[in-house]
C-alpha cells in the first residue's frame, strides 16, 4: 500500500441499496397517528426486511415507535450491541442454549409451552435471574404458539414462578388479505375468547395480534398493540384506510453504467446468447447481478430506468453485471440507474420484480444481500 491518508469507503461501490429515512419515519408516524390507542411495535427482522437492521432499529426508537421485534436472539444481540434501548420481542422459538443470552442481552422472549417453560424456569433457578416473556397462542396457523385450549394452564404454570414476568400475549394472523377474509376474522375471534377467562382479563398483559393486514383491515384486531412490518416499510394494499394513504416505499435499488458500447444486428448478448439484436443499437452494462440477489429469473424479462425511461435487461444476468439495450436513444457511462425505485416519472415497483419472481413483496426485499451497501438519504 502507498502511504497516504485514506480510508476506503463502500460509497464508490458502484451498486447500492437507498433508504429514505425520512420517508421511513413519516410512515411510523402515520401509523402512529391512524392506531391512537395501540403501542406500536415495528419488526426489524431479517435485516429489516432487507433495509439494514441497526439503522431502521435507530429510527423506529427516534419516531413513536414502542417496541421492536426480531426473528431470532442473534438479531436482538445486534440491536443490543448497537445500544437501542427499546424493548425487544424475540418472535421465533426458544432454544435451550439461547436462555442465558437472551436475558443477558434484555430481550423479551416467546414462550409457548410448558415444555420450554420449565427449560427456563430451571436456568433463572439456577442463576438467580427474571425474564420478561410474551406468550404466543396459535389461534390457527399452525406455526409456533400454544393451543388456545391450554393456554390457560401455561399462563397458571408461569404466573406461579416468580422468574417469569408475562409482559404479553399474542398470536398471529395467517391471511387477512381483505375485510371480509373469514380465517382472519375466526383468528380474532378465538384471540379476543381469551380474554373471556376472568384470570387473564384481570392481569395487565399487552395482548398483540395484527400485522400490516391486520392493521389494515380489522379494527378489532388493534388489541394494545400492532406488529405492522410491511406497513412501515412503505407497501399498503389497496382500499387503504386515508390516514394511512401517503405510507410509501422507502427502498431503492440504484447502480450506475459502467460500460456502453454499439452493437451490429444479429449479435448475440451475454451467456448462451439468449437476446439477439434486430438492429443495431446501443448496449450499456450495468454492474449488479445475481450475486447482489438480482435473480437470473429477471433475464430478458425486467426493465430498468435511466435519465427517467424504461429499458428492457437483454441477455442472461451475470453473477456481477447485467446488459440493458437503450436502442438508440442517450445514456453515458456514470448515468444512475435505476434497478428499483423512481426516476422521473418513471417507476420500477418491488411489486413488479415479485411478479417475475412469482413471489411476494417480502422476498424481493430480503433478497438483495450485503454486497450492496445501503445508503442512508
Ligand atoms: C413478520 C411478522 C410480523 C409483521 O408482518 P407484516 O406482514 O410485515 O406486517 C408480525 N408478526 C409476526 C409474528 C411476524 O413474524
Amino acid at each position: 500500500m502507498q502511504n497516504f491518508s485514506y480510508q476506503y469507503s463502500h460509497h464508490s461501490h458502484p451498486a447500492w441499496v437507498e433508504i429514505n429515512m425520512s420517508q421511513f419515519k413519516k410512515n411510523i408516524s402515520l401509523l402512529k397517528t391512524y392506531l391512537q390507542k395501540s403501542l406500536i411495535c415495528i419488526p426489524v427482522k431479517a435485516n429489516a426486511y432487507g433495509h439494514g437492521l441497526i439503522p431502521m432499529a435507530k429510527a423506529a426508537q427516534e419516531t413513536a415507535c414502542d417496541y421492536l421485534a426480531v426473528a431470532h436472539l442473534q438479531e436482538g444481540v445486534l440491536l443490543r450491541q448497537s445500544g437501542i434501548s427499546l424493548p425487544i420481542l424475540v418472535l421465533g422459538a426458544l432454544h435451550e442454549e439461547q436462555i442465558l443470552d437472551l436475558i443477558q442481552f434484555d430481550l423479551e422472549f416467546t414462550i409457548s409451552s410448558i415444555y420450554k417453560a420449565k427449560l427456563v424456569a430451571q436456568k433463572c433457578q439456577q442463576y438467580n435471574l427474571t425474564c420478561k416473556i410474551h406468550i404466543e397462542v396459535d389461534t390457527g396457523m399452525q406455526r409456533t404458539g400454544v393451543r388456545i385450549e391450554s393456554t390457560l394452564e401455561l399462563f397458571n404454570y408461569l404466573t406461579k414462578r416468580e422468574c417469569f414476568l408475562i409482559k404479553g400475549i399474542y398470536s398471529h394472523l395467517a391471511t387477512g388479505y381483505h375485510f371480509k377474509d373469514s380465517l382472519a376474522l375466526e383468528q380474532i375471534k378465538n384471540f379476543s375468547s381469551l380474554f373471556n377467562h376472568t384470570i387473564l382479563k384481570k392481569v395487565s398483559l399487552i395482548r398483540h395480534l395484527a400485522n400490516s393486514n391486520g392493521v389494515l383491515f380489522f379494527s378489532s384486531a388493534q388489541f394494545d398493540m400492532v406488529r405492522p412490518g410491511l406497513l412501515a416499510y412503505g407497501y399498503k394494499t389497496d382500499p387503504c384506510p386515508l390516514p394511512l394513504a401517503s405510507i410509501s416505499p422507502c427502498f431503492s435499488v440504484k447502480s450506475k453504467i459502467a460500460y456502453f458500447k454499439v452493437v451490429e444486428e444479429g449479435k448475440g448478448v451475454s451467456y448462451g446468447h439468449s437476446y439477439f439484436t434486430s438492429k443495431q443499437t446501443r448496449i450499456v452494462t450495468i454492474p449488479l447481478g445475481y450475486g447482489d440477489g438480482y435473480r437470473s429469473s429477471l433475464s430478458n424479462r425486467a426493465y430498468v430506468l435511466i435519465r427517467g425511461r424504461r429499458f428492457p435487461i437483454v441477455g442472461k444476468i451475470c453473477m456481477d453485471q447485467f446488459m440493458v439495450d437503450i436502442g438508440n436513444s442517450e445514456a453515458y457511462v456514470g448515468d444512475e440507474v435505476v434497478i428499483i425505485g423512481k426516476q422521473g416519472q418513471e417507476e420500477v415497483t418491488v411489486q413488479e420484480i415479485a411478479l417475475f419472481y412469482n413471489t411476494h413483496i417480502y422476498e424481493v426485499l430480503t433478497s438483495f444481500n450485503e454486497r450492496l451497501p445501503r445508503r442512508y438519504i
